[in-house]
């Protein structure tokens, strides 16, 4: 009769984003609260929930769920220390159990600890005793530290990038944890780390020259000794001291075979690392290249101003380069700013403010860009089936 702890905290930084991310940020749940949410969702602790749901032996324990709804930059130290607090009184709380399922992200970083994940666990660890095996989902994108596998029975991580395997992610980890608890298993991890930060498409793990590194990672989970596998590139906007990639396997009390595996996926993934880069066009031959284009649609990125990595949003550098530059193109360039949005809604549907866009989070200078902005929401008709 197995009891089974549960625990999530996930949040991914870009620790170039001025704008310190704190408690609100995140959705807290408890017990109950913290199940019934995670049985209406595809993430990992809905996709562990399906397995041990599966089996009437466990029993759970939900302990405790700090997760931020999308990246951000650095969280506060007042608002991790809330939150490492909350996360560990929960565990000990807790009545005794056989096995933890750890949910992080791991490209965490607070103001005074750049290895959240890694301090949890090993916190954990003292709480819960050195027998009881704690296993760890990751996004692939996280930063695997050696005290994150110093105070684990092991990890699993996403294969995918775009990320579409979540709730597959959860399973493994639950059925992994399952057969640790049972005895069946002696997990040993091989970590290979490698000081290369990668981006670009060919990290797409569908068609991407990842995808050699990430298909070894998965033959080996298949195999008889094969607990868990994969690769890690890191979020390259946060800024920590151990940010690198990394290849990990997993197995079942065979260090030997671990790092062989480990090595064969990390020359996988050096064989290519070259292409895994994206050339940089600085803002002159951009608008260079947008006054020269013609026809279709042209996508200009600024990856390092990315919400979804962690950046603040708020860059117009690009619409005020093509504006400068007389270019004619129609354009849509998101940018965050939530004064001109809220300037937007109290002027109301038709009118036409002025406002300045961009540079409201970033302490950065960023030119406010003068616009005038008219609000015309257009409505799009989807006709019923029956
Ligand atoms: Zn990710």
């Amino acid at each position: 009769m197995p009891r089974i702890l549960i625990a999530e905290c996930k949040q991914e930084v870009s620790t170039f984003n001025p704008h310190l991310s704190g408690y609100d940020d995140f959705g807290i749940r408890r017990g109950a609260a913290m199940l019934a949410y995670h049985r209406t969702v595809r993430n990992e602790v809905g996709g562990a929930l399906s397995v041990f749901d599966d089996d009437p032996s466990v029993t759970l324990v939900p302990a405790y769920s700090a997760f931020f709804i999308t990246s951000g930059g650095t969280l506060a130290k007042t608002a991790w220390e809330r939150i490492a607090g909350e996360l560990l009184d929960s565990i000990r709380a807790a009545p005794p159990v056989d096995g933890v399922y750890f949910c992080l992200h791991g490209a965490m970083a607070s103001e005074g600890e750049l290895d959240p994940e890694g301090w949890l666990l090993a916190e954990a660890r003292k709480i819960l005793g050195a027998h009881i095996p704690i296993v760890v989902s990751l996004d692939l994108h996280g930063i695997l530290t050696d005290r994150m596998l110093q105070h684990s029975d092991a990890v699993v991580a996403y294969h995918t990038y775009s990320h579409v395997d979540f709730f597959e992610t959860g399973q493994r980890a639950a059925k992994l944890l399952l057969r640790i608890v049972a005895g069946e298993v002696k997990p040993v991890t091989a970590k290979v780390t490698m000081p290369a930060l990668v981006r670009g498409d060919e990290l797409i793990t569908a068609t991407g020259s990842i995808r050699h590194a990430v298909e070894a990672a998965k033959a080996i989970e298949q195999s008889p000794r094969g607990l868990s596998a994969g690769m890690m590139w890191g979020n390259p906007f946060t800024d920590v001291p151990e940010l690198a990639s990394w290849a990990f396997v997993v197995t079942d009390n065979d260090p030997a075979l671990a790092e062989r595996e480990a090595l064969r996926i990390a020359n996988l993934f050096w064989e290519h690392h070259e292409k895994m880069r994206v050339p940089f066009v600085n803002l002159d031959e951009m608008s260079k290249i947008a006054r020269a284009h013609t026809q279709g649609t042209l996508a200009l990125v600024d990856a390092a101003d990315a919400t979804s990595s962690g950046a603040s949003g708020d860059s117009n550098a690009i619409l005020r380069t093509l504006m400068e530059s007389a270019c004619t193109l129609h354009t849509l360039s998101p940018i965050v700013d939530a004064p001109a949005v809220k300037m937007a809604f109290d002027a109301g549907i038709g009118a036409t403010i002025i406002t300045t866009v961009g540079g409201t989070r970033c302490a950065r200078p960023m030119f406010p860009l003068d616009a005038h902005v008219t609000f015309q929401p257009k409505a799009k008709l989807f006709q019923g089936h029956s």
